[in-house]
Formats: structure tokens, C-alpha cells, sequence
């Protein structure tokens, strides 16, 4: 699959986000390296990017940074990041022109079944009466767009929203998103962040903010959350299991009565997981650090991956989070990512859907940035579980992921550490982290998949709904477009989304009934 994704590039066919080719990562067991990087070679120096001077600047000061804190300063810092910069003469991230194109921007399949979907849900669970629709991640808003026009036939269920909240980092995006929703690009502001009506539902607000901690949660409100392609972009931990004999070898230990050896031998290894951290590259070496893009190939890129030898805060704790990574701990060399921030994530989508747990999360995370927001719920008490989530994105089924970070330029992967800001960086998502996260945190909830996403779309319908389109549609380019569209995302094959990509759902834990399967997840329509 993932040779193959580049093969789909080199021929020409740049119809999606360019899948699962993990970057080699250049690790040099030295983290000490970093300090050859005094200030004054960093000022002479030249970077490829303003946003990589200002991160060497950094390090220089504080030593190696987490691979989260670099993906984070890359994709959201509030002048040169990723998705945050302002993009030069009006183009985006996304599209043909862009870096990568997403499901919802190849066909309104796609959206229009997500819209289907919360319906289904929302009739499944007795017709809620104050629903929030949220999308965390919403991108260009074509998803939204697609959904809010599918929804807005079935007049009860639009009639029952109160808001909708989407949940954007990057203030350009925020008035793109609004340009589609909304009409305008003029936002008033509101507790939360900006705002503007929605243009498909009459009197219905469009809330915007940064995180979704700002959301308002209520036991009467029931959450249907949307996130696609959102986790696959929030900063990892990259961890390596790594052998270090605390004795040498050879040696004896000598005693009053004599040497002897130690009991289980010298030589047995010990595992600790050591964090992998980024740091500069030499000025002073000429080492070109290939990268698996053929056209960066010999690029000098500004940054390295290490591996600290000595703890560091994220590494004394993550890898002890799970048994799935202690499963590992005498894999030597086994690496593993962990993205805390995702946990956080999924762990309050879940505690809005079925209340918090009273015993702490082992998800809790450490607060990322702003100290205005809320502190973590976890004592959220909801009676009755209401609301779902629908997690659209790619990663393995049930393995950890490990060495997936990948940069992303022009439909072509490249080094994670070419051209920082200037390239999208993302990483497998651990779907099964996701969703012991949200088992954990909320007792209320239960989790359904992952499934590949043409299991999804198809027992959805997406065959019977292209047959109908097809049927009414006015040109052969406007038939070719969407045949090649919703076949694309199904397709299972090195160059379709259907298998790479998975989707996940949480809905409420029904305890006094059988186990109810969402549509899509091997379940019917019922409530209708
Ligand atoms: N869902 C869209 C876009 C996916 S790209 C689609 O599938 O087409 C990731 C989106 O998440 C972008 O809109 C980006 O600006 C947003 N994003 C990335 N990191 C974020 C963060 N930490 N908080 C909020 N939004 C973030």
C-alpha cells in the first residue's frame, strides 16, 4: 500500500491526500548534538523557513523538543504554521492545487452519508430535542456544507439543533468555512469565539472557536461530533525501546569473599522507552539527509530526529499508559507514537456523549495552551447518554502506529523536517487508543469499529445513491465526475480510500438493552 501510494503520485494521479509512506527518520543516538548549535551559528545560518529559524532559536535555549512540540509549532503556530499562515494569493492547503484532497472534496457522497448517518442516529436514539452539531478540524467546510444540506430536508432534526460549533485553529480557514455556511466572511464575535448564521437552517447559529473545551456542555444538550481527518493532525510522541546494559559485559562484581557474577548474567539488557526528539542538524556537517521524495532527494534539511538518552517528562509516563505498550517493552528497538492530545480529544467527546467518570481518566492530559479553558470535566454527569461521534481518518486497525509521521507537499510525501510550516505534517491515527480513551473516560458511552471506510459507505448506501445521481445527471463530465468519485473512495485498492481509511463511532451505552449497531457498523435504520 504504501509504495504503491507513491507509485499512484509518480504517474500522475493526484486525486488524494497521498497515504501511509513513512518517512525514514534519521535517528542518531546522540541528543547531546543539539548544543553544537550555538546562537550565533544559528543566526548565520540559513533556514528554508522563517518558523525553522524561530524553532532552532528555541531549542537552542531549551535543548531537543518533543516531536508533539515540533508537529505543533509546524502545523499551528500563529504566524508560519501549516494550517494558521495566511496562504499566499487566496489558495489553501487543500485541492488539486493544494497538497492533498480529502474524501469530502472528491464527491458529496461522502458528506451527504455523513448527514444520513447523524439522522439515522439521531432518530435511533428517540428524536433528541436540543442537539449541538460540532466538527472539530472542518477544513475548507465541505463536509459541513455537504452534511447541512443533506440534513436540511428532514425538517425535525434541523428544527432540534440549537447550534452548530466548529472547531478551527487557523482564523483564514474560520472565514473560509464561513464564506460556505454562512455567505459571509463577516463574523460578529460571541463568548466563544466568532459567529454567523447558518444559511441552510433558519434562525440556527454557526458558533466558531479553537478548542473544544470553549463548546458549552449540558446534560439536556445532546453532542453529534464530526472529525475527519482531524486526528491524523494532532502532534505524536514518538517513543524507541532501547537495550542499555547498566553493566558492562565483562564485568564481575567484586565482594569481601571473592568476584562473582551477577545473578541473571551481565549481559541481560534492559528496555526503557526513550523519547525521540527533535533537533538541528550541524551547521558544519555537509551530510545530505536523503529523504524518501524523489524530488527532495539531497535536500539539507534543517532538523533531525534523536534519541534522548535520558527521561524525559512524556516518557516517563505514556508508554506506561497502556498494556499495548507494555506488550512491547522486550521488543528491542520497538517504537511506538502516542498522541496525548488526541486522547484529550476523544475523551471529552465521549464524556459530553455519556457523562464523565467519576474515578480519573487515565487520559486526563496535560492542559495544551490557553488557561481561560475550562479544566477537564471528568465529574460531568449526564443521566441520560445522548449524542454520538463519528471519527473519519486513516490508520491501522489495531496495531500501534509506529514511524508513520509524514510530511505532505503537493501531493507528494516528503521529509516531516523539509520546510517546516510550509509542509502538512500528520500521522497514523491509533484507533484503538482512541477508543479505549473513550471507554475509559466515560462509562456511558460504547465504541463501534474501526471499520474500513468502504464497509462504511457501502452498507451506508453509496451505490444506490450514485445510481439515482447518475441517473438525473445533466453531462457525461458531470457523470465521469461522480463515477470516478464514489468509486475512488471506496476502492480497497493501492490507489482508493477504502481500506486505508476506517471509521469509528461512540454512541450512548444503552445498559438495559441488546447492543445497538449504528448504520454503517453492521446496524439498520430503526426509529424511523
Ligand atoms: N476535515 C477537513 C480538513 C482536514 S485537515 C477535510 O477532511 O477536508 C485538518 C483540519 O484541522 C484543518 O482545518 C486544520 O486547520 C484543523 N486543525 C489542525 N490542528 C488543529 C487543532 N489543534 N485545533 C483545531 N483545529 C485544528
Amino acid at each position: 500500500m504504501r509504495n504503491s501510494s507513491l507509485s499512484l503520485l509518480r504517474t500522475g494521479i493526484r486525486r488524494i491526500r497521498p497515504l501511509p509512506r513513512p518517512i525514514a527518520c534519521h535517528t542518531t543516538k546522540c541528543a547531546s548534538r543539539w548544543s553544537s548549535t550555538s546562537a550565533s551559528a544559528n543566526s548565520e545560518r540559513k533556514w528554508s523557513t522563517p518558523l525553522a529559524k524561530t524553532l532552532a532559536e528555541a531549542i537552542t535555549t531549551t535543548g531537543p523538543i518533543s516531536v508533539a512540540a515540533y508537529m505543533r509549532q509546524c502545523l499551528t503556530h500563529p504566524e508560519g504554521g501549516y494550517y494558521t499562515r495566511q496562504t499566499t494569493s487566496g489558495q489553501d492547503q487543500f485541492g488539486t492545487k493544494g497538497d492533498f484532497v480529502t474524501s469530502p472534496e472528491i464527491s458529496q457522497f461522502f458528506g451527504e452519508l455523513v448527514g444520513i448517518w447523524l439522522y439515522a442516529e439521531w432518530l435511533a436514539q428517540g428524536r433528541k430535542e436540543k442537539v449541538q452539531i460540532i466538527e472539530v478540524g472542518p477544513g475548507r467546510g465541505t463536509l459541513m456544507d455537504d452534511v447541512l444540506r443533506t440534513i436540511s430536508s428532514f425538517k425535525a432534526f434541523t428544527k432540534s439543533i440549537d447550534a452548530i460549533y466548529l472547531i478551527e485553529a487557523s482564523p483564514y480557514l474560520q472565514k473560509q468555512q464561513a464564506k460556505l455556511l454562512s455567505g459571509t466572511e463577516d463574523l460578529d464575535k460571541s463568548a466563544i469565539g466568532l459567529t454567523a448564521p447558518c444559511k441552510y437552517i433558519t434562525g440556527c447559529k454557526i458558533q466558531w472557536c479553537e478548542d473544544i473545551r470553549l463548546v458549552p456542555k449540558e446534560e439536556t444538550l445532546s453532542p453529534f461530533i464530526l472529525a475527519h481527518e482531524f486526528f491524523d493532525a494532532l502532534p505524536i510522541h514518538v517513543f524507541q525501546n532501547i537495550a542499555q546494559s547498566s553493566i558492562p559485559a565483562s564485568s564481575t562484581i567484586i565482594t569481601p569473599t571473592g568476584p562473582i557474577k551477577p545473578k541473571h548474567g551481565v549481559s541481560t539488557p534492559q528496555h526503557t522507552w526513550h523519547e525521540l526528539v527533535v533537533s538541528p542538524t550541524s551547521p558544519y556537517s555537509d551530510i545530505s539527509r536523503t529523504t524518501s521524495s524523489p524530488s527532495s532527494k539531497g535536500e539539507k534539511l534543517d532538523f533531525e530526529l534523536t534519541v534522548s538518552k535520558t527521561p524525559t517528562p512524556h516518557s516517563l509516563y505514556l508508554p506506561k499508559m497502556s498494556n499495548r505498550y507494555k506488550k512491547l517493552e522486550n521488543t528491542p528497538d520497538a517504537i511506538i507514537e502516542i498522541s496525548p492530545e488526541s486522547l484529550a480529544y476523544i475523551s471529552d467527546f465521549a464524556v459530553r456523549i455519556g457523562g464523565g467518570n467519576p474515578k480519573p481518566s487515565t487520559a486526563s492530559v496535560p492542559s495544551t495552551s490557553s488557561s481561560q479553558l475550562p479544566a477537564n470535566q471528568d465529574n460531568f454527569v449526564k443521566a441520560q447518554p445522548s449524542g454520538a461521534a463519528l471519527i473519519l481518518d486513516y490508520g491501522p486497525l489495531d496495531t500501534i502506529p509506529a514511524n508513520t509521521l509524514r510530511g505532505i507537499q503537493s501531493h507528494t510525501t516528503v521529509s516531516p523536517f523539509s520546510s517546516p510550516g510550509l509542509v502538512d505534517l500528520s500521522a497514523d491515527v491509533d484507533f484503538l487508543a482512541l477508543a479505549d480513551s473513550a471507554l475509559d473516560a466515560s462509562p456511558g458511552v460504547e465504541v463501534h469499529g474501526p471499520v474500513e471506510q468502504s464497509f462504511f459507505l457501502s452498507t451506508m448506501g453509496i451505490k444506490e445513491r450514485a445510481d439515482r445521481l447518475l441517473k438525473g445527471a445533466k453531462d457525461e463530465e458531470t457523470r465521469t465526475r461522480l463515477e470516478t468519485g464514489w468509486k475512488r473512495l471506496i476502492d480497497r485498492g493501492p490507489n482508493g480510500m477504502g481500506k486505508t481509511y476506517k471509521a469509528m463511532a461512540i454512541v450512548p451505552y444503552n445498559e438495559k438493552g441488546p447492543i445497538r449497531r449504528p448504520i454503517g457498523f453492521g446496524g439498520h435504520i430503526v426509529g424511523a
